[in-house]
């Protein structure tokens, strides 16, 4: 029986729900004074049930589905305002011992070349990645205990914090590891992690089985369990996603509302994110094996109604897409992307390496193979600002005190002097030319666009002192 107070899986995402939600919305998308209703609460900015979300994502009728569009771009302005988060995943290991048909890590795969990165390895790929101008990683590695214990995990974000190649560091570390224990994610948050973000790649158990047919990743209650023991554990924020391509994404988008619901329910905040994977083509596989591929249209759909039913979760797009599905979605609600990206293991270090050959150990192929830097001036010249920002989980602005400053609509008082200033550091240090030029004229704007006097005296102030060479200032 479904029950989002529950802490087991089968009840919070209980299927029998999921499919009446996928009924009752069938039934409705034509019902145009329902769609007009379920709009109308969406616009208070308070976020919707998975069934009136369904409904929207259903909706087949034009003039309304326009209505969808505008109000993501709405809420998406009013909440994250102009502002566009930047990260780099960093995969450690490729040892992997399940069987996940879509991942090229499986354990079957035997000619795929398996490498696990030394500490020294680490860091020279943080040092990479830092040359770069990231500041936010998002490390990665297979499942598998023997190669890739815990125990192994901490010591590499010791290493990745530990870092601080000229003016560089990872300030924030969010961690895409598999599903483990609850004394495992404590450790997770005494190291200092971000997000735990884990991916459930389907809600639907039966085609989740199918998917994963061997190793720890077969147990659909203890994947799907994660984020509560993440959460038992203390880690404040948890990253939520699905890979959309491998079950129907109507079922998919439901049951990830349910999930969303469930955390808010059980522990009063619910994920911080939401990733949007769509399967690739990778080593051994062939997306279009998979029959539940969505083609743009639809996938600009699904992120337009996360984006009115979870307002305060952030959205993330990753290099899987390319850069024209990325602007599109960018308007409708995705709020942080990552630039620069290898899938490989030591692929930053070793980019110009033909003897390593580190795109043999990719997960996926990238989509969007542009280097930071044309990102970075790519999105100032679509109006956006890219912020390198950390601050709210240094300041301890995380968690349900993060969801709460959100709520009261206060977190741009925070985010938008912040992004200026991690801008400023990134032009100052790792710019090439024409991107310093509309970069510097994008701060000037921005700048002067602060509303609070207080405020924008004290950024100018810092701005004029990063300029001058210091460094990390913070709001
Ligand atoms: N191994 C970890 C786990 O068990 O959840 C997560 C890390 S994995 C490196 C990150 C994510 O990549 C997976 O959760 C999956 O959704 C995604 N992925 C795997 N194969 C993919 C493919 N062929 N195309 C796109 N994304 C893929």
């Amino acid at each position: 029986m479904y029950n989002p107070k529950s802490t087991k899986a089968e009840e919070f995402i209980d299927n029998e729900e999921v499919l009446a939600t996928l009924e009752y919305a069938q039934k409705n998308k034509d019902n145009l004074s329902l769609v007009d209703e379920i709009l109308q609460k969406a616009k208070l900015g308070k976020g919707l049930t998975h069934r009136e979300a369904s409904v929207l994502l259903a909706c087949e009728d034009e003039a309304k589905n326009q209505e969808i569009f505008s109000l993501a771009k709405k809420i998406k302005q009013e909440y994250y305002g102009n502002r566009i988060v930047l990260f780099a995943p960093l995969y450690l290991s490729n040892y992997c011992i399940n069987g996940c048909v879509y991942c090229p890590y499986h354990a079957k795969n035997k000619h795929i070349p398996r490498k696990k990165m030394t500490q020294e390895e680490i860091k020279k790929e943080v040092i990479a990645l830092q040359d770069m101008g990231h500041k936010r990683l998002a490390i990665e590695t297979g499942e598998d205990p023997i190669n890739n214990p815990i125990e192994y995990i901490l010591e590499s974000l010791k290493t990745i914090y530990s870092i601080h190649h000229k003016n560089g560091a990872i300030r924030r570390a969010n961690v895409n590891i598999a599903a483990t224990t609850v004394e495992n994610y404590r450790k997770l948050k005494e190291a200092g992690i971000g997000t735990y973000i884990l991916f459930q790649e389907t809600y639907n158990k039966e085609s989740y089985e199918k998917l994963h047919p061997t190793g720890p990743k077969h147990n659909y209650a203890y994947h799907t369990e994660a984020m509560d023991r993440a959460m038992q554990g203390g880690i404040d924020d948890v990253g939520l996603g699905v890979l959309f391509g491998l079950e129907s994404y109507k079922y998919e988008f439901a049951a990830l509302l349910m999930h969303a619901q469930h955390l808010e329910a059980v522990y009063g905040v619910g994920p911080h994110t939401i990733s949007v994977p769509r399967i690739k083509h990778a080593d051994d596989i062939n997306p279009d094996e998979f029959d539940n591929g969505i083609d743009d249209d639809t996938f600009a759909k699904i992120v337009a109604c996360i984006r009115i039913s979870v307002p305060y979760t952030g959205m993330i797009i990753s290099t899987r897409e390319s850069e024209a599905c990325r602007k599109r979605v960018l308007e409708l609600g995705i709020s942080q992307i990552s630039g620069g990206s290898k899938t490989s293991v030591g692929g930053y270090a070793n980019q110009n390496d033909a003897q390593e050959n580190p795109e043999d150990t990719a997960q996926f192929d990238v989509s969007d193979r542009r280097t930071l830097d044309e990102v970075i001036k790519w999105l100032i010249e679509l109006g956006y600002v890219p912020s390198f920002c950390t601050a709210c989980y240094r300041e301890g602005r995380v968690g349900d005190r993060f969801m709460a400053i959100c709520k009261q609509q206060q977190i741009h008082k925070f985010c938008h002097p912040n992004a200026i200033m991690t801008l400023m550091e990134y032009l100052q240090d790792y710019a090439q030319d024409d991107t310093k030029a509309v970069g510097y004229k994008l701060i000037e704007k921005e700048l002067n666009s602060i509303q609070d006097e207080k405020i924008r005296t004290l950024t100018k102030e810092y701005l004029e002192k990063i300029k001058q060479g210091e460094r990390d200032f913070r709001f």
